[in-house]
């Protein structure tokens, strides 16, 4: 079955490419987005007929860039429930977690490489390349495994050691870098320019963010296609929130949903919050942060690629970036853990800290309906929240 995508789409200068070859980058600096025939997909399929379909992000392939075949470990189509207890401790009494910690690789990561891969692979691409925080390595590292092409990962050397260890398990070539994710970058440009291989890096291929696209997809089927009042996402490089964005505009386009977007609701850590501090400055773009710092290393992006189009989905949706401390994550942690069983990463968990900030401030409200995306597990993660003291 072929695809119903038409081109990619220069999200800055509209510049339109070829989706059959190689693209990056558009000329003018600005990352692809990928464009479908919107009205033939939504004539192939209603949302009905995805009941019988596979229980992963694939079962919405019409809206997915893939011409044959998928490289998938099953993921997506996570589970999304009601936090009781939490939500009436927080005043939130219809408080949801979307849990990608149940993913394969342990993080909603795993949603991008499906896609970047599938794509790679239909490309004939033989060798891929990413700088990474952790999870990204480890996600890319799994799918090229099942396809048979190599991955190489530059990450941190202080980045989670299972990210390290799973990337490593999984057959990729790891380097580690002293410094951060823009020192790995450079490393992984040189092998880029001198050794040809795929820059796999967050927004600088046009296909993770489809990927990551399907979150957004599976909150409005999972709620009966009414959509909740407000999703709360940690956003590092926004390729999540920029993907349920799309996700949310497609289904508008569809038709397949009724009444307001939802607010998208940007978390940073107080250690590293460009985004945040940008929209407070009713900036479109953010500088890059001084010596950033947190727990929670999937935010630990100083500038993000994209960080224009996570500032333009949080305003043209009436959302709201807010910072929270490396303490209140922590806190998070244990009240997801004892609280609602969930063991979340602390990106993850940083979802609830804000809505918990964000509903004390008046910004949400009591009954307001509101999804939490936990983007990765806590399990095996450095920071496995310990009871409190007595
Ligand atoms: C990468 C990552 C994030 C940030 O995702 P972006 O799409 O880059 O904003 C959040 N949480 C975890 C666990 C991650 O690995
Ligand atoms: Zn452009």
């Amino acid at each position: 079955m072929p695809s119903f995508v038409t081109h990619l789409e220069c999200s800055r200068c509209g510049s339109r490419y070829n989706h059959r070859e190689i693209h990056h980058l558009c000329a003018c600096g600005g990352p692809l987005l990928v464009e479908y025939d919107l009205e033939a997909a939504g004539r192939a399929v209603r949302p009905d007929d995805l009941r019988g379909r596979v229980a992963s992000m694939w079962r919405y392939r019409e809206f997915l860039p893939v011409e044959e075949h998928a490289v998938t470990l099953g993921e997506g189509f996570t589970q999304l429930f009601r936090l009781h207890r939490l939500g009436d401790r927080a005043g939130l009494t219809d408080l949801w977690l979307k849990d990608d910690g149940l993913n394969p690789t342990g993080t909603f990561k795993a949603r991008g490489a499906a896609t970047g891969m599938t794509a790679v692979v239909e490309r004939g691409v033989r060798e891929v390349a990413l700088p990474t925080a952790g999870n990204a390595g480890a996600a890319w590292a799994a799918y090229g495994a099942a396809a048979g092409v190599l991955v190489h990962v530059a990450m941190p050397r202080d980045a989670p050691q299972s990210a390290r260890e799973q990337s490593l398990a999984y057959g990729a070539r790891v380097t580690l870098v002293d410094g951060l994710i823009g020192d790995a970058a450079a490393l992984i440009a040189e092998g880029v320019r001198d050794r040809g291989w795929f820059d796999a890096g967050t927004l600088r291929e046009p296909y993770r963010i489809e990927g990551k696209k399907t979150l957004g997809l599976e909150i409005a089927e999972q709620l009966g296609w009414r959509l909740p009042d407000a999703i709360v996402y940690p956003a590092g490089g926004g390729v999540g929130i920029i993907g349920i964005w799309r996700a949310l505009e497609q289904l508008a386009a569809l038709r397949w949903v009724r009444g307001p977007r939802p607010r998208l609701i940007v978390v940073q850590a107080e250690g590293c919050a460009p985004m945040v501090k940008a929209f407070h400055q009713g900036k479109e773009e953010s500088d890059p942060w001084p010596d950033p710092a947190t727990i929670a290393h999937g935010l630990r992006v100083p500038k993000a690629l994209g960080d224009f189009l996570v500032l333009r989905a949080v305003r043209e949706t009436g959302g709201t970036c807010v910072a929270v401390s490396d303490d209140e994550i922590v806190a998070a942690m244990g009240d997801l853990a004892r609280e609602a069983g969930v063991l979340a990463c602390p990106e993850g968990a940083a979802t609830l800290a804000a809505a918990t900030r964000l509903r004390d401030a008046g910004e949400l409200d009591p009954g307001h309906r509101v999804v939490l995306i936990n983007t990765g597990t806590g399990l095996g993660q450095d920071r496995t929240p310990r009871p409190e003291k007595e």
